[in-house]
């Protein structure tokens, strides 16, 4: 066919009284057949239009009504079955005859069941056939639409919205308000027959970092790994559901004792061990399980709130992901909530003070080393430690205003010893777990020493150990970021809790911060001894500069230089002291 569209009796606008037919056939001599066949049926009660490729079938239906297509099912671009599901999709509606040669009686079949209504054999086709086929497939495709609405409109309709109203979408688990359903009815049998039931409630750590990391289509095949690891460990009897972005819960079948949810509990904990894969990134990602029971609980919604405030616990304490709820955590939790809300407002009303505590090279007076430490009196709530907000403020963005203030600080501090002919050697600032995990942070940091115009050579940051395993690849990538561009790196309270040699040589640590655990009464506990004496000198071998913390007594300087400390901090030398009286310390020597 010479042209790419051909309309025949066309005669312009599409008259609405005609049949219109689109008919997608590249051999001309075939395409002139079928045209005279449908002439001599419809005589001038129809249209049609001709395409010789599949490319050109979709724009033009996208612009005509089209009343049915006959399609031939070899077309020099496209041609087999594929070609009517992708018209299908796209036009549920069109009824369409397929055109085929004899030998293609199994494609033939196939085109019904991928949407045609009908199919003609070329070698065995008159107009009467012709017009029957075309009839047939309108009128089919017309039951099958009004079927389909009618089922829409009923039973399918149905369906969906309950489904919607009862299910979370990414995960297909049960949602909240039929968790609250459930667990609802759950209590009153409990109530009824004097027994417990227990309530689960846990989310992922780091979830909220890996979404940020990896974009949100990661973090939902995560949910629906997750959700699929939790169905496999539950009991048929217990009902699992998503009540919020990571957050799940389950929902106990009646318990005798207690006791009974611990092999559950065992399950879920063990669910995680392995690593998930996703988009061929191995995640590791754990829960932090919280536990409450009915009728310790006295209904649903303190039920709920137990169980989520033991889970804040949970996510607290690195060593523990489960914790069950006691009456103490509920005054610990009003403390939290009510620190957290007044961290803010400290900030913008400058409570918040940083303090130096001076740490005393070993080898030479000269040299000045501090620790930066923040301070918070609060109108509000009065003095807080550090040791009790920052673990509350290392959940929240403010963990990061915090660390900018303690940077700006020490630039201050920095600048005023340099006027007055001193130099300092080094100065270090803690840093969290949140923020290390941040893939932009190492770069953040380093703006906000250039912004205190301090030489990165001169700063430290010091972090723990816990927080790399949380997050080990990306605080890897950062902590190497930050040595590279000349920062020291300190792995501060080593020796107690997850010491780990691996990281000591996985990571450019060039500083190894004793605990000061280890060093209280070093001088007459034989274990510690044996212990510290060990890392001294692995550190050494490593070329680690050591650092002794928390040291108060003479005895136990004199322990520690001979085991070959290289620096020492405590209140033997020094407490923390405000900007000014820092200054002194150093300066009146
Ligand atoms: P840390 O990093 O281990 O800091 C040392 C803590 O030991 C400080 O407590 C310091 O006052 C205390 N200390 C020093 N020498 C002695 C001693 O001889 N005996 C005793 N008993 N204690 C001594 P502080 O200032 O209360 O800080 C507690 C923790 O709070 C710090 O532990 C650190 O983990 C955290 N922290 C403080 N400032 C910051 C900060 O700016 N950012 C972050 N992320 N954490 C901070
Ligand atoms: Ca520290
Ligand atoms: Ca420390």
């Amino acid at each position: 066919m010479e042209q790419a569209v051909e309309n025949r009796n066309a005669g312009g606008a599409v008259n609405p009284e005609k049949t219109v037919f689109l008919m997608a056939e590249d051999n001309p001599v075939d395409a002139e057949l079928f045209i005279g066949m449908l002439e001599h049926t419809y005589q001038d009660k129809y249209e049609i239009t001709c395409v010789d490729c599949f490319e050109k079938i979709m724009p033009f239906l996208s612009k005509e009504r089209v009343d049915a297509l006959i399609l031939d099912m070899h077309l020099p671009d496209k041609s087999g079955t594929d070609n009517i599901s992708s018209i299908v999709r796209k036009y549920p509606s069109l009824p369409i005859v397929v055109l085929t040669g004899q030998e293609d009686m199994e494609v033939a079949v196939d085109s019904l069941k991928n949407g045609a209504q009908d199919y003609l054999s070329k070698n065995n086709i008159n107009p009467e056939i012709l017009a029957r086929s075309l009839r047939y497939a309108q009128e089919r495709k017309q039951i099958e639409m009004q079927l389909k609405e009618a089922l829409n409109d009923a039973a399918y309709r149905n369906y969906q919205l309950e489904s919607l109203a009862k299910y979370d979408m990414l995960t297909q688990l049960p949602n909240r308000a039929y968790f609250n359903d459930i667990a609802r009815h759950v209590l009153r049998r409990a109530n009824r027959t004097k027994k417990k039931c227990a309530l689960l409630y846990f989310d992922l750590d780091g979830f909220k970092k890996i979404n940020d990391t990896y974009g949100h289509a990661f973090g939902d095949e995560l949910l629906k790994q997750v959700t699929k690891r939790l169905s496999g460990v539950v009991r048929e009897s217990d009902f699992l559901a998503r009540i919020g972005g990571d957050e799940f819960v389950v929902i106990t079948d009646l318990l005798e004792s207690k006791e009974e949810m611990y092999p559950v509990i065992k399950r879920i904990v063990k669910a995680f061990e392995k690593t998930l894969l996703i988009n061929g990134y191995e995640i590791f990602s754990s829960p932090s399980i919280g536990i409450a029971y009915y009728p310790d609980a006295k209904d649903l919604d303190q039920l709920i709130k137990h169980a989520d405030c033991a889970m804040y616990e949970a996510k607290n304490k690195f060593e523990s992901q489960v914790c069950f709820y006691t009456n103490q955590m509920a005054a610990h939790f009003s403390r939290t909530q009510e620190i957290e809300e007044n961290i803010t407002v400290g900030i913008e009303n400058k409570e918040f003070d940083v303090w130096f505590q001076p740490v005393i090279s070993a080898e030479s007076t000269e040299r000045i080393s501090v620790e930066a430490l923040l301070r918070w009196d609060s109108t509000k709530l009065g003095r807080v430690g550090p040791d009790e907000f920052i673990p509350v403020a290392e959940l929240t963005p403010a963990i990061n205003q915090l660390t900018h203030l303690v940077i700006q600080h020490c630039g201050l501090f920095f600048h005023s010893m340099k006027n007055k002919q001193t130099k300092i050697d080094r100065m270090a600032v803690n840093i969290s777990a949140l923020q290390l995990s941040n893939a932009n942070f190492g770069n953040i940091l380093l703006a906000w020493f250039k912004e205190s115009a301090l030489p990165p050579e001169n700063m430290c940051v010091e972090i723990t150990e816990s927080q790399i395993v949380q997050n080990a690849k990306i605080c890897a990538e950062q902590i190497s970021a930050l040595r590279d561009a000349g920062v020291h790196i300190a792995l501060d309270d080593f020796g107690t809790g997850f010491s780990s040699i691996t990281h000591l040589l996985d990571l450019p640590i060039d500083i190894l911060k004793l605990d000061r655990m280890l060093i209280d009464h070093i001088d007459s506990d034989s274990r510690n001894q044996a212990l510290t004496a060990g890392i001294v000198e692995m550190a050494h071998r490593l070329n680690m500069t050591v650092v002794a913390e928390g040291i108060e007594r003479q005895e136990e300087q004199n322990y520690v230089l001979e085991l070959g400390c290289d620096y020492l901090q405590g209140y033997r030398f020094s407490k923390p002291l405000p900007l000014g009286e820092v200054s002194s310390f150093y300066l009146n020597k």
